[in-house]
């Protein structure tokens, strides 16, 4: 059992919020899906899909044993796989999970898998490339994937989908329309070639932002469910998630001229107080915030990390700070720390909690 005290807390209250910020924003009949891959932005994608799954429409998850961990957890909504591959479909059909089909390779494979089972229109997604160039299928290619699917009754298209390179970025506004207009022909294109209508969604969080009015049929939100919009403003509107706790193991009061930590890397100028805190960077903290780059939050009072980070341990200075051992501290708590921790770790907030390391317990609070 893991006892550590270092414990990433998912605050259910702040998903619910984040989803009703959302919901306001969407049609009454647009559904939602809710993108829980990578263990829920790095939370826990068990416990965040077991919370929400009364509240959305769909989940999705990147890999095919993201999805058999939900349905393990008895969780009986949909689930889109964004990213399967041909050895997966095994455990794909045994879940009921749903495949994003991107390539021809990918469709001829399940087509064939799934008149081998003997399965009866089996819910597939078709996901298009409209200028990421990541993944999906080509407009061309619409004739010849929609005879494939025609032709067999062992598979149904449940949606078609696009992805957005740059919803977040308003210097890319064309690109996006250009993106939008695209889809929209390839709606039309693959309704005109079938006979029933799937479903279609392009938007992720700052799509439903940025570009409300190119929602279809649904959304599909996963870093704003967690706190973050795509810009101060709309960031505030929501509330953070993801909070990364632990407790002061020690204290110590270095004294002048004496070093704090690997390679001596702090030296005190002045008689110092010094914390040592049970998370480093084999939990997902960055070295980049060690020798007074990066901070943690004691009795609401901002400690510095001093000197190196650690494998498994940091210290901070608590000399302004009337602390003890065993006190509470947030190494991020609220939207702003993890964006402070972003910029000085030179990346985005999505890195910084994707990269929790498993060690971390998590516990969600509803
Ligand atoms: C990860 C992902 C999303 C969610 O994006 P956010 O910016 O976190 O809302 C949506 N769609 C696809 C295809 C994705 O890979």
């Amino acid at each position: 059992m893991n006892n550590h005290v270092t414990v990433l807390e998912i605050d259910g209250k702040a998903l619910e919020h984040n989803l009703h910020y959302f919901k306001n924003k969407l049609h009454q009949n647009t559904k939602i899906l809710a993108v829980v891959k990578a263990f829920g932005y790095g939370g826990d994608g068990v416990q965040i899909a077991s919370f929400l799954k009364n509240k959305v429409n769909y989940f999705a998850v990147a890999y095919a044993h993201e999805g058999e961990a939900l349905r393990d957890a008895d969780i009986a909504t949909p689930i889109l796989v964004l990213h399967p591959q041909i050895q997966n479909f095994d455990q794909i059909a045994l879940h009921q999970l749903e495949p994003s089909i991107y390539n021809l390779k990918t469709l001829t494979a399940f087509l064939a898998y799934a008149k081998d089972k003997e399965v009866i229109a089996y819910p597939i997604h078709l996901k298009f490339n409209t200028g990421l160039n990541r993944l999906g299928f080509s407009k061309e290619e619409i004739p010849l994937i929609i005879d494939c699917i025609k032709k067999s009754k062992h598979v149904k298209i449940k949606s078609i989908l696009s992805h957005l390179a740059a919803s977040e970025d308003v210097n890319e506004q064309d690109f996006t329309l250009r993106q939008i207009n695209n889809f929209k022909q390839i709606i039309q294109e693959v309704y005109r070639r079938l006979n029933y209508k799937p479903m279609a969604h392009i938007l992720n969080t700052s799509g439903v932002i940025n570009y409300p009015e190119a929602q279809f049929d649904m959304v599909r939100i996963g870093i704003g469910l967690y706190g973050f919009g795509n810009d101060k403003t709309e960031t505030s509107h929501l509330k953070n998630s993801h909070i990364l706790k632990s407790t002061i193991s020690q204290t110590h009061v270095v004294k002048i001229g004496e070093t704090v930590g690997y390679n001596r890397a702090f030296k005190a100028k002045k008689n110092t107080k010094i914390a040592t805190i049970p998370i480093g960077h084999a939990d997902g903290l960055s070295r980049k915030l060690g020798n007074e780059n990066g901070s943690v939050t004691i009795l609401n009072q901002k400690a510095l990390i001093v000197g190196n980070v650690c494998m498994d341990m940091i210290m901070v200075d608590v000399t302004d700070i009337n602390c003890k051992e065993g006190d509470d501290v947030f190494i991020f708590k609220t939207q702003e720390d993890i964006l402070t921790i972003s910029t000085v770790s030179q990346t985005i907030s999505y890195e910084i909690l994707t990269m929790i390391s498993q060690r971390i317990k998590r516990l969600l609070k509803s």
